[in-house]
C-alpha cells in the first residue's frame, strides 16, 4: 500500500496541452476516482501514473518517491484496462501466473497467491478453462486476478466496466467496491459514469478539459458543487440551471417568471444562474406554475418534465404521480436547498 501524489502534472502532445497543472493527493488505502467527460485527459492522468505516457511537467510520487523516470515494472502498480488484456492461448490460471513468473516468483509462493485470488474472486472453479470459455464478467474478474496476485502498492482502472451489459456493470461495482474494502490498496479508477464514480469512490475528482473542477466525497460534491459543470454533472437527472437576475428579493429568470430565493441571497440586480435539483422539487398546489410537458415512469421513480414559460424544468418523484401532458400544475420546494451560481459559474457561497 502507498500514497499517490500527482504535483503540478502537465502533459502536451506537440502544441496541445492536454493536462493542465492538475494535483490531487491520494493518501494510503483511499479509492479515488477520475471522472470527466470524454477527452478530459482522466485516461492520460492515468496512464502518467502507470508510467505508459511520458510527464510533461511536474511530478508524481508513489509511497513518496518521485517515479517520472522509474520504469513502469519498477512503478509496483498493478492495472486493469477495459478491454481485460487476457492472453487467450494461456488457462485463467496461468493467466493469473504469468507476472509472478516473470519475476522469478518461487512455485509454491504462486500457487498460494493464485489460489488467495481466485477464492476472493470466485474462480476457484475456472483456472483450467481459457479466457474465451468465460463470461465477460468472468473475464473481467480474472483481469483483476491478475492485478490481485502481484499484490501492488496501487491499482489503477481504466474504464474497467465499460463492455459489460448494464446488470453486470452493476454487479462488478459492487464487487470492486468490496475488494477494496477487503484489500485497503491504494485505488485510482477512472470512468466517465457520474453514477459509478458516486457509488464507488472514497473521493471524486471530477476533471473539465484537463484540469480539475472539483475534488471532495460523493456527498460534498452532490451538497456542494464548486460550479455549474460539477453541480450538472454529478447527480442525475442533472441540477436544473436557470439564468435571470435578482428582482424584489425574488429570483426572476429572463423570460420574467418568479422563483423564491434562499436567505442571504445576493443583491438586487445580481445576475445569476439559479439551480434546483430535480428530486428536491415536488408537484404541489402551490408554488411556481407551469404545465406538463412529459412523464417519463421509470417503475421505482417519475420523471416530470414540466414547462415553466420558456424553461423545461425536471422534476423526480420517489411516489406514484398521475399527471398528464398539458396539465397545470405548481412547483414546491425549500429554497435552501437552492444553489446559486455567479455570471462566471463559480458558486456563490451564502
Ligand atoms: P479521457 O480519458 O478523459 O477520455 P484522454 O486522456 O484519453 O481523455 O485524452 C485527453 C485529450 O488528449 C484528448 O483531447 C485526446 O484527443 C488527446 N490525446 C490523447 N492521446 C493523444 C496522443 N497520443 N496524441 C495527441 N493527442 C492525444
Amino acid at each position: 500500500m502507498s500514497s499517490v501524489q500527482i504535483r503540478s502534472v502537465s502533459k502536451s502532445y506537440a502544441q496541445t496541452s492536454v493536462i493542465k497543472d492538475v494535483s490531487v493527493d491520494i493518501p494510503d488505502g483511499e479509492f479515488v476516482i477520475l471522472v470527466g467527460p470524454s477527452g478530459c485527459g482522466k485516461s492520460t492522468l492515468l496512464r502518467m501514473i502507470a508510467g505508459l505516457e511520458d510527464i510533461s511537467g511536474g511530478e508524481i510520487a508513489i509511497g513518496g518517491n518521485v517515479i517520472n523516470d522509474v520504469a513502469p515494472k519498477s512503478r509496483d502498480i498493478a492495472m486493469v484496462f477495459q478491454n481485460y488484456a487476457l492472453y487467450p492461448h494461456m488457462t485463467i490460471r496461468e493467466n493469473m501466473e504469468f507476472a509472478l513468473q516473470l519475476k522469478k516468483v518461487p512455485k509454491a509462493e504462486i500457487d498460494g497467491k493464485v489460489m488467495r485470488a481466485a477464492e476472493i474472486l470466485g474462480l476457484q472453479d475456472l483456472l483450467a478453462r481459457y479466457p474465451r470459455q468465460l463470461s465477460g464478467g468472468q473475464r473481467q474478474r480474472v483481469a483483476m486476478g491478475r492485478a490481485i496476485v502481484r499484490d501492488p502498492k496501487v491499482f489503477l482502472f481504466d474504464e474497467p466496466l465499460s463492455n459489460l451489459d448494464a446488470k453486470l456493470r452493476v454487479q462488478m461495482r459492487a464487487e470492486i467496491k468490496a475488494l477494496h474494502q477487503r484489500l485497503k490498496t491504494t485505488t485510482v479508477y477512472v470512468t466517465h459514469d457520474q453514477v459509478e464514480a458516486m457509488t464507488m469512490a472514497d473521493r471524486i475528482v471530477v476533471m473539465r478539459a484537463g484540469i480539475v473542477e472539483q475534488a471532495g466525497t460523493p456527498l460534498e460534491l452532490y451538497d456542494n458543487p464548486a460550479n455549474i459543470f460539477v453541480a450538472q454533472f454529478i447527480g442525475s437527472p442533472a441540477m436544473n440551471i436557470i439564468e435571470g437576475t435578482v428582482v424584489g428579493g425574488a429570483f426572476e429568470s429572463l423570460d420574467g417568471i418568479s422563483f423564491p430565493l434562499p436567505a442571504n441571497a445576493p443583491a438586487e440586480g445580481s445576475t445569476i444562474h439559479y439551480g434546483i435539483r430535480p428530486e428536491h422539487i415536488v408537484l404541489s398546489d402551490k408554488g411556481v406554475a407551469g404545465i406538463v410537458h412529459l412523464v417519463e415512469p421509470t417503475g421505482a421513480s417519475t420523471e416530470v418534465i414540466v414547462s415553466v414559460a420558456k424553461h423545461q424544468v425536471v422534476v423526480q418523484a420517489h411516489e406514484r404521480l398521475v399527471v398528464q401532458p398539458g396539465q397545470q400544475v405548481h412547483l414546491a420546494y425549500d429554497p435552501a436547498k437552492v444553489c446559486l451560481f455567479d455570471e462566471s459559474e463559480q458558486r456563490i457561497r451564502i
